[in-house]
């Protein structure tokens, strides 16, 4: 088991009450011990800035009169459904700063601890419960009670008075309730300024900065160069100065296109070189729709990739970043090193990891070090100034400070509700900020009877409302959208959480090979955890429950392509399959097979190599729309053609071969069929009996299985073993052997028993969506990919013009790139993974002209839309 170890993250401040000032360490520099403060996660707590002091002296004016505050206010932030700040004056707790982002204000509730300091004067806002409730006054406790008021009075925080004792309490809707009543004693407090706090802590920011340059300059030299990564944020503010001090000069800013302007000339200012290599935000959005905490298609775009190519330009370099335990959760864990994950070229250096963001003012203060203006207008987490990590809060100031750009993401978020027909919430409330909707966000809808779907999405208003069609590939169909909401409740998130391979990237070469989901991981865990033991021999106890679900796992493949009645056999893969027939046959000179250009090399070679045993190989052509050409084929059967060898889908193309056409020839001509259904058992329901084959092969690996398993169906077991030895007889004498009956004779020696298993776990996993819904949506996703591919001029998609014709199994080139420069550049800069190259199909490939091969993207059942669009939308910014 791994221990996750805690890092030693401060839960408290300590505060001199002599001078009235927090302190980062315990002693003051007047000499004074600290009194402790506790803190509410995750503990960073920070100055409150200019307009957060306004905003609050404000609050306590509204409702309690001309009280004076402090300068020195601290927040802790905390969790809530918006920004959510425990205010703390005088080392005690003062009161709650909220958001209600549906009201769209602030409330500050107070604290019963900040009473002693405000109430000498308060002059209104107080409730006097002996007059001013509806209730026998005088008996009982009050505290923790409700009671009516006489009067009416604005809902919100007051303070409550009964006889000498006081309290705070709630209005709400003409009630009060009441919290805890005590007698208070009036007390004062020296108001120091910030330039006093930075001189108590002189001492403790002295130190702080000492172990953060010595930590610079020990990794300095790490790799040949040096930086700072600066976001125009306090912390990197902070690293930039511990850094120079340290020696290091070069400094790098990365503009994402959507910076606040004030940024860029806080930036330039500190003359760090602004880098301009991010995709354009606003195109990406009218593509993939809004980014989400949940979704960051955006940092990709905007950091992930400017970084990489950045990096590609300067080379090896230690990159010196101002991360934060204390920011986030994944940020918790920072070590003082680590190497950039998505980037061997980069080793950051975090040297003010354990600083939480009031060591960081403190230090700015103390070195006179300018700071970006946007903290002291409100605006807490410099960044984007669209970002879905934003605050509704911030995105309010976002409105007074830049109400041009605020409009022009309110109208993107406008059109997209539209087009989904979402709530007016999802953008007024800031809900497009998630797309499954975290509990508090899910509480706040149900409350107010916005509905939300089993997958924590928004749902949408009744499609009624918003019929619309769209042309595509010349057909008029549904919008692409509303056709996969469509599929019957189709749920790919709850599906992409059995995935957990899926994480950040966008697999789209499922056609080369599948992932597995958690039941196949563990059918497999489970054979190698409780009853691993080799199949069909013996009697004990493993044996025998090893030997039942390796067995049932065939009678579940079998089952699921509709071929109980025949013979079906585990192999490693589609290749062995085929191979195995081919040396089976048992063939003579002057036997012919007949082929297509539409093969994959499994279903080519084999036929080639009966060469040396005087067997000839036809091969078939292709029409218009890639379309197998099926009196091509009737012609190349001739008297001495045994087999015919079809794939059922194309692996480049995506086209499906008409099956049971070919069929019916087959028979007509008393000639044996073998399908490829490499492509077609993952995508589309097969039934080999009604398709009337002699031989069906395919791969577990591609259908979610495990990798090494494959499987060949066969009507009747008429050809010979491939292989002879161990579990494959039913006896053996001196003369010979009598075979096994059933799959056994097929599988001599020990099988991979884990991957059967799993392959039969695989087969329940599909039949538990259903296999005509996994190709219903499967279609849209197809129609949506190759609609968006064709719409821009540069690329060239290989597909047939009708979806009841292909699969998603989608070829295309893009003018002026290598297919292997596109699938390079897709996965660098985007994480999008697909294949390119000739896919093991030369002859085909050089037969469309395309010597070089395609690009290819593949589905499965838990791709999204959201990665159809991204994937087209980097290639429009690849081709721009
Ligand atoms: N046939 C087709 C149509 C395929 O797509 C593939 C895999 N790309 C194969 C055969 C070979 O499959 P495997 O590598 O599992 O043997």
């Amino acid at each position: 088991m791994s221990v996750i170890h805690e890092p030693p993250v401060k839960k408290i401040l300590y505060w001199c009450d002599r001078c009235n000032v927090p302190l980062i360490g315990r002693t003051c520099a007047c000499g004074a011990e600290g009194r402790e403060i506790e803190l509410l996660q995750p503990y960073d707590v920070r100055p409150a800035l200019g307009s957060d002091v306004t905003l609050i002296r404000r609050l306590v004016r509204e409702r309690f009169g001309n009280v004076p505050i402090q300068s020195v206010l601290l927040l802790n932030k905390t969790g809530g459904v918006d920004r959510a700040d425990l205010v703390i004056a005088h080392g005690y707790r003062f009161g709650w700063l909220t958001f209600d982002p549906v009201a769209r204000k602030f409330s500050l509730d107070i604290a019963p601890e900040a009473l002693p300091y405000i109430l000498k004067y308060v002059t209104k806002g107080v409730v006097d419960l002996e007059t001013g409730i509806d209730a026998p006054g005088g008996a009982g406790r009050m505290g923790g009670k409700k009671f009516r008021l006489k009067e009416s009075r604005p809902d919100g925080t007051v303070i409550v008075k009964f006889r000498n004792r006081f309290g705070t309490g709630v209005v709400k809707e003409g009630q009060i309730r009441v919290k805890e009543l005590m007698p208070v004693d009036l007390r004062t407090g020296k108001n120091p300024g910030w330039e006093q706090v930075v001189q108590q802590n002189r001492y403790h920011l002295k130190n702080l900065e000492r172990n953060a340059i010595r930590m610079i300059k020990q990794h300095i030299h790490d790799r040949p160069t040096c930086n700072v990564s600066f976001s125009g944020g306090k912390d990197s503010m902070a690293v930039l100065t511990l850094a120079r001090k340290a020696g290091v000069t070069d400094a790098f800013f990365l503009d994402t296109g959507i910076e606040f302007p004030e940024t860029i000339a806080f930036v330039k200012a500190q003359g760090v070189p602004v880098i301009e290599k991010a995709g354009d935000f606003w195109q990406a959005a009218e593509k993939a729709g809004p980014p989400g905490k949940d979704n960051r298609w955006c940092c990709k775009l905007l950091k992930l990739r400017p970084l990489k190519l950045h990096l590609a330009e300067i080379g090896p370099c230690v990159t010196v970043q101002g991360n934060r335990w204390y920011e986030s959760w994944n940020r918790a864990a920072l070590e003082e090193t680590s190497q950039n994950p998505a980037n061997p070229l980069q080793l950051n250096v975090s040297p003010i990891r354990n600083w939480r963001a009031l060591e960081v003012f403190l230090y700015l203060w103390w070195q006179k070090a300018p700071i970006n203006p946007l903290y002291e207008k409100g605006i807490e987490r410099i960044g984007c100034y669209v970002c879905p990590s934003m605050l509704e809060s911030e995105y309010e100031e976002l409105r007074a400070m830049h109400p041009e750009y605020a409009r022009r993401w309110d109208a993107v978020l406008a059109k997209y509700a539209k087009k989904r027909g979402l709530p007016d919430a999802y953008a007024q409330w800031g809900l497009w900020r998630w797309k499954a909707l975290p509990p508090k966000m899910r509480e706040l809808c149900r409350d107010r009877g916005i509905p939300v779907r089993d997958d924590y999405t928004l749902q949408a208003e009744p499609p009624a409302a918003r019929e619309e069609t769209v042309e595509i590939a010349g057909e008029r169909t549904m919008e692409p959208e509303m056709a996969a909401q469509d599929t019957g409740g189709y749920n790919v998130e709850a599906i992409r959480r059995d995935f957990p391979i899926l994480g950040d990237i966008m697999y789209l070469d499922n056609a080369a090979t599948s992932f597995s989901p958690e039941p196949v991981i563990a059918a497999m865990v489970e054979f190698e955890h409780r009853y691993r033991a080799n199949v069909g021999r013996g009697v004990h106890r493993l044996t025998s429950i090893a030997s039942q679900r390796y067995w049932h796992a065939h009678e579940k493949v079998a089952e699921f392509i509709g071929g109980k009645n025949g013979i079906t056999v585990f192999t490693k893969n589609t290749t062995e399959s085929v191979n195995m027939v081919a040396q089976g046959m048992g063939w003579k000179p002057g036997d012919r097979v007949a082929t297509t250009i539409l093969e994959h090399h499994s279903n080519l070679l084999p036929w080639r190599r009966l060469a040396r045993q005087g067997v000839a190989t036809d091969i078939v052509g292709i029409g218009p729309e890639y379309s197998l050409d099926l009196a091509a084929l009737e012609r190349a059967i001739t008297g001495s053609t045994r087999l015919v060898a079809v794939t059922q889908a194309s692996n480049v193309l995506g086209v499906v071969t008409p099956i049971r056409e070919i069929a019916k020839i087959c028979h007509d001509h008393g000639v044996l069929l073998l399908l490829d259904g490499a492509q077609a058992v993952p995508h589309l329901p097969v039934d080999v009996e009604k398709i009337g084959c002699d031989f069906y092969c395919f791969s577990g690996h591609k259908m979610l299985g495990p990798t090494g398993t494959g499987v060949l169906w066969m009507k009747e077991p008429c050809i010979e073993p491939f292989m002879l030895g161990g579990g494959m007889v039913e006896a053996v004498t001196a003369e010979g052997y009598t075979p096994a009956p059933g799959y056994q004779q097929y599988e001599a020696g020990t099988p991979n028993i884990a991957g059967g298993i799993g392959l039969g776990a695989a087969v329940d996993y599909i039949q538990g969506i259903g296999m005509e819904r996994i190709h219903t949506y499967e279609t849209s996703l197809t129609d949506r990919l190759i609609a968006g591919l064709s719409g821009n001029p540069k690329i060239h998609v290989y597909a047939p013009q009708k979806p009841e014709h292909r699969i998603g199994v989608v070829s295309f080139t893009v003018d002026g790139f290598h297919p292997h420069e596109v699938a390079q550049q897709l996965d660098e800069t985007a994480d999008i993974m697909v294949r390119s190259g000739h896919h093991c199909c030369q002859p085909l490939v050089e037969s469309l002209g395309l010597p070089d091969g395609t690009v290819r993207a593949s589905l499965a059942l838990y791709n999204t839309r959201q990665e159809i669009d991204l994937l087209v939308a980097t290639l429009e910014e690849l081709t721009r």
